[in-house]
């Protein structure tokens, strides 16, 4: 199947689950993630209007996208992957948004390279989405583990709106398991805390929930999702080689 196909597949597979969960239609977006795949992959997959994508390693990212985003208005590159300080001033020029701020000295150094760019006058992008992300599932290492240091996080981007910073919501990845009552309840699990934090921050816009990938993304759906992360299921499976 091409990329255009499988796009297309993806999108009733996402609209069912919307029906089936009651949700509104529209109310889950796709991130076509396309790491370990070329520039042309994403090329196809804009032709068939495809415009957010997800990339998890600065690296990669830098590789493929500054041409894309220049040369397609309306592209937009998250990044998804975990990042190291000394990584972020060479994503900020090109990201919309980052869903794997989860740390507070990560948060920082952020807000820090905004301001940095902005001051010195470079084109960066007018704002920066920022979506927490928070371990939920046993296997997986990265995110918050304490509320109280994810507070003291939001509390320091939101007072960094100057810089474009909006904090926008949360992101997981559900642990990597057949036990689907396990992955639901690691989805469960963030919403609950997402509804939570939006009363305790009901100045923040922070209704993004960023989860789901190509092999549990119904169950996201149906437990709140508004972002769901595809890459295999659109890009065919990746080679690590
Ligand atoms: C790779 C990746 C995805 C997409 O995974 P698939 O199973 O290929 O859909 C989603 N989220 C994150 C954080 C990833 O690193």
């Amino acid at each position: 199947m091409s990329i255009a196909e499988n796009l297309e597949y993806i999108r009733h597979q996402i609209t069912e689950a919307e029906q089936r969960s009651g949700r509104p239609a529209g109310a889950v977006k796709l991130l076509a993630v396309s790491k370990f795949h070329p520039q042309e992959a994403v090329l196809e997959a804009i032709s068939a209007g495809q415009q957010l994508f997800g990339e998890n390693r600065v690296q990669e990212a830098v590789s493929k996208f500054p041409e894309v985003l220049a040369s397609h208005a309306g592209t937009e590159l998250h990044l998804i992957g975990s990042l190291q300080r000394n990584k972020v001033k060479s994503i900020v020029p090109y990201a919309g948004c980052i869903q794997s701020v989860d740390r507070y000295e990560l948060a920082e150094e952020i807000i820090k390279q905004r301001r940095k760019f902005l001051s010195s006058g470079t084109a960066i992008p007018a704002q920066l989405k920022l979506l927490f992300e928070v371990h939920t599932g046993e296997e997986s290492k990265s995110g918050f583990t304490e509320e109280s240091e994810l507070c003291r996080t939001i509390e320091l981007c939101r007072s960094a709106s100057d810089a474009g910073i909006v904090c926008s919501g949360f992101m997981t990845m559900a642990p990597n398991t057949d036990d689907k009552s396990r992955i639901r309840a690691s989805f469960k699990s963030l919403r609950e805390l997402s509804r939570k934090l939006q009363s305790q921050y009901p100045d923040l816009p922070l209704n993004e929930l960023s989860m789901g990938m190509s092999g549990d993304f119904q169950i996201a759906i149906e437990e709140g999702s508004t972002m769901v992360r595809i890459g295999t299921a659109i890009f065919g499976e990746r080679n690590y080689a």
